[in-house]
């Protein structure tokens, strides 16, 4: 495993459950000091508690550009520095097109879309003055590749974190900074669960590895974009799905 991510000072958005919490543990085990940023300042001190390492808990609403600075601010005072943004904040409730209101359509989008460009947004000053800035998005297989009934406004989101994250990679890259997105398959998290179990059943049988993702498989994902060794990688993907995008159909599964 990478030594680089050591002393390194990493902020993990929507580091309190999930997805997120798999990658505050997998940089606080590589020896950074991690900062998880979520809007119940109890869950986000709780995963920071049970991680430990250093970790701790700062409230942030990433649909809130004040809300984030002040958030990455206090990170920054506590850690001296930041060097690594997790943008990984995303919420994903299913509304079909015909039944949906431009109010769910928002939320969706103020969350994962904007929430994305304003923790972005907020962390370039600090970023800037790093050595090893970097940027890691948590897109996913739906928008960008795939689909799935219920997530019109979802995908739209997962799909728009690629578009900005390959001009923002241009407009950063005089700073040294790189920017690269993780594409997640279905993986076992609290905001998965909420789906049901038919839901992961049914998705554990069209993934050739037979098994939802860990959100460890993310978090190795991440720490390698957020590496030393990763320096010339910028404005990348990488799908971590056990295969599921790959079959034509059922019977490639057989
Ligand atoms: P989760 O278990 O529901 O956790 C979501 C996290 O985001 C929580 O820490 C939550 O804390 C935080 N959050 C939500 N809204 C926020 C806001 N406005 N500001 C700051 N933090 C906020 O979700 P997950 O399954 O781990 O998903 C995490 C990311 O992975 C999302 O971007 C999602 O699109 C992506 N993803 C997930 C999967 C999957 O299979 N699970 C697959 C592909 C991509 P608070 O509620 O306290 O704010």
């Amino acid at each position: 495993m990478t030594q680089s991510l050591k002393g390194r000072s990493v902020v993990v958005t929507g580091g309190s459950k999930g997805i997120g919490k798999g990658i505050a543990r997998v940089f606080a085990l590589s020896g950074a000091k991690v900062a998880i940023v979520a809007r119940h300042p109890d869950q986000a001190e709780a995963a920071a508690a049970e991680i430990g390492h250093g970790a701790f808990g700062v409230v942030g609403d990433v649909t809130a550009l004040a809300s984030i600075e002040s958030a990455l601010a206090v990170a920054a005072a506590r850690n001296g520095r930041i060097d690594v943004l997790c943008a990984n904040a995303g919420i994903f409730p299913q509304a079909r097109l015909e039944d949906m209101t431009s109010q769910q359509w928002d939320e969706v989008v103020d969350t994962n879309l904007k929430g994305t460009f304003h923790a972005v947004k907020a962390a370039v000053p600090y970023l800037k003055t790093s050595d090893q800035g970097r940027i890691v998005l948590t897109s996913s297989i739906t928008g960008p590749i795939t689909g799935f009934p219920g997530w019109s406004h979802y995908g739209a989101t997962k799909a728009g974190q690629l578009g900005f994250m390959r001009t923002a990679c241009i407009e950063l890259a005089k700073y040294s900074i790189t920017i690269n997105a993780v594409m997640p398959g279905n993986i076992v998290t609290e905001g998965l669960a909420g789906l049901g179990e038919d839901y992961q059943k049914t998705m554990a049988a069209s993934i050739p590895l037979k098994r939802l993702g860990t959100v460890e498989d993310i978090g190795y994902a991440a720490l390698y974009f957020a590496s030393k060794e990763a320096g010339y990688v910028t404005g990348q993907t990488i799908i971590v799905d056990g295969g599921q995008i790959l079959p034509e159909s059922l019977e490639a599964l057989a």
